[in-house]
């Protein structure tokens, strides 16, 4: 891979005064706005991020002292009846459950339960490994054969962050439950894969980041991390039609800070909002899996809110839902025609303060989403397929740029010593209320030069990408580069700005083996937040495709209808044919 520093250089030689000017508005932006210019002195150290050498700003993120809550708070939030064995809620512990211990624990369910399907996903950047589970009725191992069976997949994923034990902690606790049978009627209907622990290394550590200091929450289609690329690797084998991502958010620090109030909620959750997810995929997130959730924590009397943050600015009062940001999980799998929530609860910076009941509210949300796929698994199935259709055949523009909604809302906060509810009104950004301010024709294709590195990572992200079977001569249209931009991110420490671009047609003489990502796939969204250079983190922004040092031109191009329609693809080892056929 080229560094990107070339983009550095160029960009602070053409553009140093506007970028600078620019640069003073980005504070208005929050983590899901697009447009916001950054100074171009601060895009060499973000790429050298991405390079994995150091990461300062990860301790921004990984700061969260720890706060005691009060006797009355604690008071609040006691443990729910719910019989869980894992190791870091056993009695008298007071530490969270380490590596070894994991792996000792799953080890013993496989000793318990010969026929379970205990696997590896691959190592973390500092060697730990990084389990998985699946299960089925019929105890099968081979991803094809799981895939055979026609029933939905359902994911869940804990500790991507490794500050947050508690979906880690939960995950163990449903992998027990799956093993020990207590689960088994819902196998007959859908089939199950638990990832306990995604970033070990931020586990061992204790901190959000992975080992290297990047945020592998936001790194789902960059897949720059070896932990996103074992993930994945898996995932492709075993398409998801619904994933839980496990997290657990700040309940004092900056709340206390600047609203001086705990959050209250015990959970909080939110699906995919990326502005190109299908609607189908968010009516059943919101209409099925949302009420489901609600009612699984209901009768133990769990409340829960739409996820929201906050910069770590005290004078920046904003609140934001969860972001629209393509490479967070929650979008990318939304994005690849999946039901996708990320699930949060109450824990972050306070220890191991109501621990049991962080735990339980996981399992009884897994346990709700297995029962509720399981009631219904056509209605399922229907709905990811026709998703999967219809962005298949979509050809409305794409989306480039958009902004959301602030609105008042009263947030669910209590105060910090008498616990007593004390609903404080935010600005609240609502992720779900989209305009878009920039759109863009949606090409037929994209024509990949260069290395082979970005198609790898494309097909790491469900896809399909062709080469041309003979020679040809086509018109398409060049991206040509204008300046880098830069959004301010309140959580990400990856790199995720994009690039100007201005669209220019080019003859270009191609010859056979170019490769070529048709947009009448399934994963078309995933392509365009990739390829698209002005989209956010995509892989001209971020330097997965380098450009050598005086390219003014990506080395990625778009193909309309019928220059698409003059091209003889064929299909790489590994692609279905049906994906590289004529358009
Ligand atoms: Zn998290």
């Amino acid at each position: 891979m080229i560094l990107p520093f070339f983009l550095r250089a160029r960009f602070a030689r053409r553009f140093p005064r506007r970028l600078r000017e620019e640069a003073k508005v980005t504070h208005r932006e929050g983590p899901s706005q697009q447009g916001a210019a950054y100074a171009a002195g601060r895009v060499l150290p973000l790429v050298l991020l991405l390079a994995f050498v150091g990461a300062a700003s990860a301790q921004e993120i990984d700061r969260e002292a720890e706060y005691r809550q009060s006797a009355a708070v604690l008071a609040r939030y006691p443990d729910v009846p719910l019989p869980l064995d894992t190791p870091a809620l056993a009695p008298g512990r007071s530490e969270f459950t380490s590596q070894a211990e994991m792996e000792a624990y799953l080890a013993a369910l496989k000793a318990r339960v010969p026929g379970l399907v205990l696997g590896s996903l691959g190592r973390s950047g500092q060697g730990r490994d990084i389990p998985y589970l699946l299960f089925t009725k019929e105890d099968l191992s081979d991803p094809a054969a799981v895939v055979a069976l026609g029933r939905p997949i359902l994911w869940f994923i804990g500790l991507q962050h490794g500050n947050e034990p508690a979906g880690g902690e939960a995950m163990l606790a449903l992998a027990s439950s799956l093993a020990d049978g207590k689960l088994t009627p819902y196998l007959d209907r859908v089939s199950v894969v638990v990832v306990p622990r995604a970033n070990p290394d931020g586990a061992a550590a204790f901190t959000r980041s992975t080992g290297n200091g990047a945020d592998l929450n936001r790194d789902h289609i960059l897949l720059t991390l070896p932990e996103s690329a074992a993930l994945h690797a898996k995932l492709v084998e075993l398409p998801p039609d619904v994933v839980i991502d496990a997290h657990e958010f700040s309940v004092a620090n900056r709340w206390l800070q600047k609203f001086g109030a705990l959050e209250a909620s015990d959970a909080m959750f939110l699906y995919a909002t990326h502005p190109m997810v299908h609607p189908a995929l968010t009516a059943l997130a919101d209409g099925v899996f949302r009420p489901a959730l609600e009612a699984a924590w209901q009768p133990h009397g769990l409340t829960s809110f739409w996820y929201h943050t906050t910069s770590y600015r005290p004078d920046d009062k904003l609140v934001s839902m969860g972001g629209n940001a393509p490479g967070i999980a929650r979008n990318a799998f939304g994005l690849m025609g999946a039901v996708s929530f990320l699930i949060e609860t109450r824990g972050v910076g306070v220890g191991m303060q109501a621990f049991q009941r962080r735990v339980a509210t996981h399992v009884l949300a897994a346990e709700a989403v297995i029962a509720t796929a399981a009631a219904d698994p056509r209605r399922l199935r229907d709905t990811v397929r026709e998703a999967r259709r219809a962005s298949a055949a979509e050809r409305a523009d794409l989306i480039v740029a958009h902004r959301l909604a602030v609105v008042p809302v009263d947030l669910p906060m209590i105060d910090p010593e008498s616990a007593r509810d004390r609903p404080t009104e935010v600005q609240f950004q609502d992720s779900r209320a989209i305009t878009a301010t920039a759109k863009r024709a949606r090409p037929a294709g994209y024509i990949l030069l260069g290395d082979a590195a970005a198609a790898d990572r494309l097909a790491l992200d469900t896809v399909a990408v062709c080469a041309l079977a003979a020679p040809a001569a086509i018109d398409a249209e060049a991206f040509m580069l204008k300046g880098a931009v830069k959004r301010i991110n309140r959580e990400s420490i990856n790199p995720d700005q994009s690039v100007e671009v201005e669209l220019t047609s080019k003859s270009l003489a191609l010859p056979a083996g170019t490769r070529f990502v048709p947009m009448n796939q399934p994963a078309a969204a995933i392509a365009a937040a990739a390829l698209e250079p002005d989209s956010r983190g995509s892989f001209i922004g971020t330097g997965i495709v380098g450009l050598p040092a005086d390219a003014n031109e990506a080395p990625i191009y778009r193909a309309d209808a019928a220059a698409a329609r003059s091209l003889r693809l064929a299909p790489p080892p590994g692609v279905p044919t049906s994906a590289c056929e004529p358009m």
